[in-house]
């Protein structure tokens, strides 16, 4: 059961390689479950006992269950969390041509952990809008090979490299591609034209624009003697999305449920599809479309925010507060932060808490060392707009934002279990 579910997460993440495809990934399971796509952009005909999902930006996605009886009376268990990671896109002319290398430009995509991107075999992937028999379209393209590599500068060029060393993301950071001839010109948008064809089938006229990110060829794999973990890349916060989605599938529940996937997390969800965009809400108000019924039923409702927390590293042991340092393989973490960088209050720590309980499933919790900053995810964001009741919870990993992060291979299991009884639960405080 955890072997296949640790499986299941290692497929995801392979199909997974930007938000686009993580979108698609939820969006193909949740099809398979009998969910329904809406479109933003028609009238909708849901129905009590009904299951639903809808995308925005091809980024973000909200699934719904909707329950046998109004929301109204026993409000909504949603899950929250986000499909985005840090990681470096492509910028719009990124040809680059230096000491016969053909290399592109790139930008550096929310708060990367970069010496981790150097000597892996990367490849691209990501969404192509492009125009075809006069119109334009968009397609998600992921070229699965490794096609580019960031080559380390030698020790003996340098040093004092482990002395600590700043990376210059204009200069270092550009992947090679290919050797060219001196007079050779290769242009990016007709390697796009050619992979649209090699895997769509699809001969474009023009490639138009496009959002594409590098990423590790290398899969996610279960890693340490015993088997005690799993490493891989997007793991923030691919892991909860994944943890959500099975809650929500396996969850037997007679109350509307909603798990709700924002891109953009990692540069502040300030966008259309973002958390701190109208997506949520906009969703909420059309399946509750009188103004008094959506107060009254987000007053009686639930949001746990999932994204992962900071386990303590046995190299780093004080960069956690003493009493407050979460173990890998020692189940989800409560977030607390007095200043509201988690809105987790002492209420919806209480019932969290207690259905970890009742489930048996290990939880623990997390403040920052007072002397440090704390960092910060969807849950406030999502609260303030919404005006719900929010605890922030996630499960401990190593190496956040790293190309390749590291969680236990027990805590996917906890995770799942807890949250699948959130959705089952009758009575919400
Ligand atoms: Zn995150």
């Amino acid at each position: 059961m955890r072997e296949a579910l640790n499986q299941g997460l290692i497929d995801f993440l392979k199909a997974s390689p930007t938000p686009f495809h993580a979108t698609t990934s939820l969006a193909m399971r949740l099809e398979a479950a009998g969910y329904q796509r809406l479109d933003e952009r028609d009238t909708w005909a849901t129905v009590a006992g009904g299951r639903y999902y809808l995308t925005r930006n091809d980024s973000s996605i909200i699934a719904i269950k909707l329950g046998r009886h109004s929301p109204l009376i026993g409000g909504i268990r949603l899950v929250g969390a986000h499909t985005d990671s840090p990681c470096l896109r492509v910028k719009p002319q990124p040809e680059l041509q230096r000491q016969g290398f053909w290399q592109l430009g790139v930008e550096v995509y929310g708060g990367a952990l970069l010496a981790p991107w150097f000597d892996r075999d990367l490849s691209l992937a990501g969404r192509v809008t492009f125009r075809r028999d006069g119109k334009v379209e968009s397609q998600l393209v992921d070229f699965k090979m490794p096609i580019a590599v960031i080559p380390n500068l030698a020790i003996h060029l340098n040093r004092e490299a482990n002395q600590g060393w700043a990376i210059n993301a204009q200069n270092e950071l550009p992947p090679i591609l290919a050797q060219v001839a001196g007079d050779e010109r290769p242009d990016f948008r007709a390697l796009l034209t050619e992979q649209l064809a090699r895997e769509h089938g699809l001969n474009a006229d023009v490639v138009l624009d496009y959002e594409l990110s590098f990423y590790d060829t290398q899969n996610a794999a279960v890693v340490g003697l015993h088997g005690e973990f799993i490493a891989g890349a997007r793991l923030d916060n691919l892991l909860s999305c994944y943890a959500a989605l099975q809650a929500l599938l396996n969850a037997d529940s007679e109350e509307t449920c909603v798990f709700v996937a924002n891109d953009h997390e990692e540069i502040g969800s300030c966008s259309a599809c973002g958390a701190d965009g109208p997506m949520l809400e906009q969703t909420l108000r059309r399946l509750l479309p009188d103004g008094d019924d959506f107060v009254r039923t987000i007053q009686r409702s639930l949001l746990v925010s999932a994204d992962n927390a900071h386990g303590v590293h046995p190299n780093y042991a004080d960069k956690h507060d003493a009493n407050h340092g979460p173990k890998l393989n020692a189940g989800p973490v409560i977030k607390v932060n007095s200043n509201q960088r988690y809105a987790t209050n002492s209420e919806t720590a209480g019932f969290f808490r207690h259905l970890c309980m009742a489930e048996e499933v290990p939880v623990q919790s997390f403040v920052v060392r007072s002397d440090m900053g704390c960092g910060s995810t969807i849950g406030p964001i999502t609260a303030s707009h919404l005006g719900v009741r929010t605890v922030d919870i996630g499960l401990p990993t190593f190496a956040m934002h790293s190309i390749r992060e590291l969680c236990g291979s027990q805590d996917l299991a906890h995770l799942v279990k807890v949250l699948e009884a959130f959705y089952r639960s009758r009575e919400l405080p």
